[in-house]
Parts: structure tokens; sequence; C-alpha cells
């Protein structure tokens, strides 16, 4: 297993994306690397001028779901009745607000749809039809054509349910001091109607609290049977575990089970932990000091 750790913990901010847990070795990620890396500078300009945690955790995985290099947002892939049915959440970790949804479809930007559920509603989750008529209400923008619009990122012929691992994902640290994460999804490639994977489960896929802020990537299910997030704030916060050490601690305990993926954690004082098990994960990690790295394999 893969284990990183900033040494560097005196960051102001600081900020990890993922673009999900495994990687072909040997395919081209050259145009997947360079979007990361761009969108890690615009995200050093926004938390330089002092924008939110929660507000930066957004606006970077609306872009990670924009660009269809990954598996969340333009490119995801279909259920198997052939209907994008996509999962998102979002947490602040100063008031512990957060916003989720489950099987939405229709709308460019779940984890939009997401923030809205946080901010607008006294719910945690919204799924299928309340989502999109929250969505609807609130004037998201729609997939008016969804076979036009989606461009799903894994084209091959895929076995019911694989493991595509390209779920994105942020964590941030502001320069208040406050910690936010996001996730979105696509879920599972060729998956089963109605199944929705951790990235939506507050404590599963998303956490983050005033010590800890963690999105995971990887087979859902392990991470839901682990309470992976949670797991992390909770042994930093109980067992008074270093980030870095709690998070490899849940990726071994998901491991243990059979489950393959990763995860990205920031701690309170600006530690990174990005650990996987999986051949690799899309990731990138900036922060005030001067950290600026784009890295998919080990
Ligand atoms: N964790 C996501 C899910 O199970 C998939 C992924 O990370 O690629 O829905």
């Amino acid at each position: 297993m893969q284990k990183e750790e900033d040494p560097d913990v005196t960051a102001s901010w600081a900020i990890a994306l993922h673009g999900g847990a495994d990687a072909t070795p040997g395919r081209e990620y050259g145009h997947v690397e360079a979007h990361m890396a761009a969108l890690l500078d615009e995200t050093a300009e926004w938390l330089a001028a002092s924008e939110s945690a929660v507000d930066v955790a957004q606006k970077a995985v609306q872009a990670l779901e924009a660009c269809g290099h990954h598996i969340a947002g333009k490119g995801s892939s279909p259920n198997q009745d052939g209907v994008w049915e996509l999962d998102a959440a979002i947490m602040d970790g100063s008031t512990r607000s957060a916003g989720a949804v489950s099987a939405l479809e229709g709308f460019i930007s779940p984890i939009a749809v997401a923030r809205d559920v946080m901010d607008v509603t006294p719910h945690v989750l919204l799924a299928g039809n309340g989502a999109a008529k929250l969505a609807r209400e609130r004037g998201h923008d729609k997939v008016s054509n969804p076979s036009a619009y989606y461009d799903p990122a894994v084209k091959d012929p895929l076995p019911a349910n694989a493991a595509g691992h390209g779920t994105v994902g942020a964590v941030v640290l502001d320069t208040e001091g406050r910690l936010a994460a996001a996730t979105s999804t696509g879920g599972l490639l060729n998956k089963t109607p109605g199944r929705v994977g951790d990235s939506p489960i507050i404590g599963a896929g998303t956490w983050a609290d005033r010590s800890v802020a963690v999105s995971c990537t990887g087979h859902g299910e392990y991470f839901m049977r682990t309470a992976a997030a949670a797991s992390v704030a909770a042994r930093v916060k109980y067992g008074h575990e270093d980030v870095a050490s709690a998070a490899a601690a849940v990726i071994d305990e998901v491991g243990d089970l059979g489950g393959r993926g990763g995860l990205i954690a920031l701690g309170a004082d600006g530690t990174l932990s990005l650990p996987f098990n999986s051949r690799g994960m899309k990731r990138a990690s900036a922060n005030s000091s001067g950290l600026r790295e784009v890295k998919i394999f080990a």
C-alpha cells in the first residue's frame, strides 16, 4: 500500500484533489494530469484570495465533473437501464453542515445540487426524483439530451458493477482554518439501477469536521462497510492518531475486507495524506508553502 505524507504542517491553506482510485499502467494520462495541475493553480488562487473551504471544494469538484476525464459528471457511464444516476456530497467541517444527492438524473452538476441540499433544505440527503425536483426548483443546469451530453470516460464493454474508480473529490483547508470535503461520482460502471455507493453517504465516502476532511474513492460497498471517512475522523479524534496513520489504517481495513481504493485526507494543521491500495490514484495536492504535486502511480 502506498502511504504519502506531507511533512510541512505550517501551511495556512491546503488542498488535495482526486480523480479516482486505480489507473491502467501504460495508458496515456497526460491530459488528466494537465487538467489537474491547472485546476490546482486555480484553487490556489481562490484560497489565497480567502475563499472559503466549502466554496473551493465545490468549485473544484464542479470543474472535475465538467472536464469529462473522470467517472463523474460529464464522464459518467449509464447504469444497466441506460440511465445516468449520479451521486455527490459536500460537508463543511466548521459547522458540520452537509448535503448530498443520490441517483440524481438530468443535471450537469450533482455537487452543486448537493450544496443546495445543505444550504436551503433541512435535510442532508435527497434521492432520485426528490433531488431532481429541488434541482429544477433551484434552476440548476439540465442535461436535456443525456446521450449527447455524457461522454463516458471509460468506453470499453463492461461487466456488471465494474469498479471504474473515476470518482472525483476535494478536501480543503482555508485561511480561516476551516475544513471541507466534496465528492461526486457516476458510481460503478454498468451498475445496477438504484445502486448508491459511498460517495453521497456522509461518513462513508465524504466527511469533514474541525479536525479532518476526507473524500474516498474505490469500490464503494467496502467504504460503506467500514464507514471509511468517519473512521479516519474517529481515529484522529478518539484514538489521537495522526491523520496519515488514521488514513492508512482505514485503507488497510478496506483492503482486509477485499476492497480496493484510496482516499484523500487533510488535517486542520495542513497535514495531507493520500493513501491507496489500488494500482494508482489520480491525485493532486498543493499548499501555501509551495507544495504543488500531481501524481497517478506511486
Ligand atoms: N466510490 C464510488 C462508488 O462506489 C466509485 C469510485 O470511487 O470510482 O460509487
